[in-house]
C-alpha cells in the first residue's frame, strides 16, 4: 500500500473503514435509515453553518457540480462562471450542457479572484441567474475568498453556486454568512472518506428558483428537487448507498470531534510552503494559497513523471501530478483531512528530500528538517 498524500482522495481512518462494513438494512424501506440520513444531513448543516437543507447524493463530487447546474439552468439563462482555475472554467461545460449561456469572468490562475475587479464587472453587467465559483481550485492550489465574492454576487441579485469540494473541513466555510445558495462538497477530500458521495447545501432561495422554473429539469439523477420531500414521504428518488453513508457519518463524527482541525491545516500548510521555498523550489500560486494542497512547479531539468514515479516506487509515497493546462508543469501534495498530520507530512517531506537527491537535483536545504523546524 502506498501512503496516499494526493490532492484527494485522501487517507481513510480505520473507524471510517469499519463503519462501511457494518451490517446494512434496506434503505428504501427501513425508516431507521431515513432518520439516520436526516441526522447526518443535519450534522453537515451544523458544521458548515447553513440554515438551508443539506443532502447527500450517491455519486462522486462531480455529480454535485452537475446537479447544481442541471437544477438551476434553464435554456437561455445567462450564468456567470468565475474562472481562475481548471475547475472554475469547467463549470462552463455543465452550464452549456443544460442550455445555459456561460459568460466567463476570467482572471489569471496564480491569484485569487479580486473582488474589486468583479464588482467593476458586475456594475456593467449583472444580468445573471446564478454564478459559479470554486473555493479551492485544487489543480493550481488557489483559494478564492468566497466570504467576499458570494455576498458581492448576492448584492447584485445573483444566486451563487460554490464548489468547495477541496476546501470544506480544511478551510472555514460559513454558508449563511457567505450567502451561498448551493454549496457542493465531496466525500474524498478533507472529510477523508472514500470517493463515492457528493454533499449539497441548498438555500431556500435556490430551492424556490428550481421550483419556479418554466421548463422541467433535464435530468433525473442530477435533479435536486427529487430530494426535497424525502423526509416527509420517507422515500428517496433512488436507493441510497448505505455503506458509503455509514462511512461518511463516521468521518463527519471525526471532524466534529476534531476541534482544532482548521488550525492544524493552516499550520501544516504554512510549514509545507515554507520548507518548499527554503529548499529552492517554487510554489505555483503567487498568493491566495489553499491550506489543503500545496502546488509546486516542476523545476527545470526534471519532469513530473520522474518526481512522481521515484517518490512512489522508491519511497512508497503517492503525490499528485496535474492535468489540462497544468499537465507536466506542477506536482501536488494533498495535506487535507487525515493527510494533515505532522507524522504523515514528515514522511512525505523526507521522501521528497531523497527523491530530489536521487534525481541529482540539489535542494538548498532538507525539506523535512525545515518543515519540522517550522512546525515547532
Ligand atoms: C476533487 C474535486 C472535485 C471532484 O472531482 P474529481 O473527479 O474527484 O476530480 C470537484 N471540484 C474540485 C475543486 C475538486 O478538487
Amino acid at each position: 500500500m502506498y501512503k496516499i498524500m494526493t490532492a484527494g482522495p485522501t487517507q481513510v481512518k480505520e473507524n471510517v473503514r469499519m463503519a462501511r462494513s457494518l451490517e446494512t438494512t434496506n434503505p428504501d424501506l427501513d425508516v431507521a435509515f431515513c432518520e439516520f440520513y436526516k441526522e447526518t444531513c443535519d450534522i453537515l448543516q451544523e458544521l458548515l453553518h447553513s440554515s438551508g437543507t443539506a443532502y447527500i447524493l450517491g455519486g462522486e463530487g462531480i455529480l454535485g457540480l452537475e446537479a447544481a447546474c442541471a437544477s438551476l439552468t434553464e435554456p437561455g439563462d445567462r450564468v456567470l462562471v468565475l474562472d481562475n482555475g481548471i475547475f472554475g472554467r469547467g463549470f462552463a461545460d455543465f452550464v452549456k450542457m443544460y442550455g445555459g449561456e456561460a459568460v466567463l469572468f476570467t482572471s489569471d490562475y496564480q491569484h485569487p479572484i479580486n473582488p474589486a475587479d468583479l464588482r467593476a464587472f458586475l456594475e456593467k453587467d449583472s444580468d445573471f441567474k446564478y454564478a459559479t465559483v470554486v473555493h479551492c481550485d485544487t489543480p493550481s492550489g488557489i483559494l478564492n475568498d468566497i466570504s467576499e465574492l458570494c455576498p458581492l454576487l448576492s448584492e447584485f441579485g445573483i444566486l451563487t453556486v460554490v464548489d468547495s469540494v477541496a476546501g470544506m473541513f480544511g478551510e472555514y466555510v460559513n454558508v449563511d454568512e457567505s450567502k451561498i445558495d448551493i454549496l457542493c462538497g465531496g466525500s474524498q477530500k478533507a472529510l477523508s472518506a472514500p470517493a463515492g458521495l457528493t454533499m449539497l447545501w441548498v438555500s431556500d432561495k435556490a430551492m424556490e428558483a428550481m421550483e419556479n422554473r418554466k421548463t422541467p429539469i433535464a435530468s433525473f439523477y442530477a435533479n435536486i428537487l427529487t430530494f426535497k420531500t424525502y423526509y416527509e414521504d420517507k422515500w428517496f428518488p433512488y436507493t441510497m448507498p448505505i455503506s458509503d453513508i455509514n462511512g461518511l457519518r463516521a468521518a463527519l463524527d471525526n471532524v466534529k470531534a476534531d476541534k482544532d482541525i482548521l488550525e492544524r491545516h493552516a499550520k501544516i500548510a504554512a510549514a509545507t510552503r515554507g520548507a518548499v521555498q527554503k529548499a529552492g523550489l517554487k510554489l505555483y500560486p503567487e498568493e491566495g494559497f489553499s491550506n489543503t494542497v500545496t502546488v509546486i512547479e516542476v523545476p527545470e531539468g526534471l519532469t513530473d513523471t520522474q518526481i512522481l514515479s521515484t517518490i512512489r516506487d522508491k519511497y512508497n509515497v503517492m503525490l499528485s501530478g496535474c492535468f489540462d493546462v497544468l499537465a507536466g508543469k506542477v506536482f501536488r501534495i494533498g495535506h487535507m483531512g487525515e493527510n494533515a498530520r505532522i507524522e504523515d507530512m514528515t514522511i512525505t517531506m523526507n521522501a521528497l528530500d531523497r527523491t530530489f537527491a536521487d534525481l541529482g537535483y540539489p535542494l538548498e536545504c532538507s525539506m523535512k528538517e525545515e518543515f519540522l523546524r517550522l512546525m515547532k
